[in-house]
């Protein structure tokens, strides 16, 4: 139901991008245990921003794996739950105040590591923190230059049915989302992984990015003519 990437390295160690909404301790205890790995295997727990899909396990991972947390200090209110959402936005805020009530997830947690812009991050070989703000003001992609491989959070999603943006309720600045957009394509990464997917095929999903930018585009040129 939520989201959550487990990186590991040759040294076998790990880290966990992103920590899912409900099922997921369960998946990725049991996922630890096929690799043969303890739970202080894993050195860090990533943000990509603070959405309840996303962080509503944080709480559990670093008490279960004695991990710090990774995210960009703007994504703190999202974890705590008290982000001053605005306007068609305050949506998104409804949905996750329900979500914690529901679901019993979102426990307090912070963050013990603010992350910066085009930092590098000594995980999986080097992973570089990319700010694409947009859908949330903190919202962060992890580009792996080895793997040539950019994990793009919830900036764009990719389903064989319908690739698209976050639906604007649960974007908290879309004015940068552009700009964010064309970073990622400047980036230009062989493989995209998003955090909401069908398969997992980083390939793929860059050439869903590509055609979802291009419609973008054709939609903006339709408008100017209209
Ligand atoms: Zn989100
Ligand atoms: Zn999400």
């Amino acid at each position: 139901m939520g989201c959550c990437h487990l990186l590991v390295d040759e040294n076998r160690e790990a880290v966990l991008l992103d920590t899912g909404l409900v099922g997921e301790p369960i998946l990725i205890r049991r996922q630890m245990r096929r690799l043969g790995l303890a739970p202080d295997a894993i050195k860090a727990i990533l943000l990509t921003h603070g959405h309840l899909d996303h962080a509503g396990n944080v709480a559990w991972a670093t008490q279960w794996s004695g991990a710090p947390i990774y995210a960009h200090p703007l994504e703190q209110v999202h974890i705590d739950g008290t982000f001053p959402y605005v306007g068609i936005n305050r949506w998104c805020g409804r949905l996750e105040k329900a979500g914690r009530l529901v679901l019993g997830t979102g426990q307090p947690a912070s963050i013990s590591h603010s992350l910066t812009d085009d930092e590098l991050l000594p995980f999986w070989g080097g992973l570089r923190v990319v700010h694409l703000p947009g859908h949330t003001l903190g919202h962060c992609g992890f580009y792996s230059p080895r793997h040539d491989l950019l994990f793009s959070g919830d900036l764009f999603a990719s389903y064989f049915f319908k690739v698209h943006l976050p639906p604007a309720i649960l974007n908290t600045a879309p004015g940068l989302i552009p700009a964010s957009l064309a970073r990622a394509r400047e980036l230009n990464p062989r493989y995209l992984v998003p955090q909401h997917y069908d398969v997992l095929d980083g390939e793929l999903h860059r050439q869903r990015f590509d055609r979802l930018l291009l419609r973008l585009a054709a939609r903006r040129t339709r408008a100017r003519v209209l």
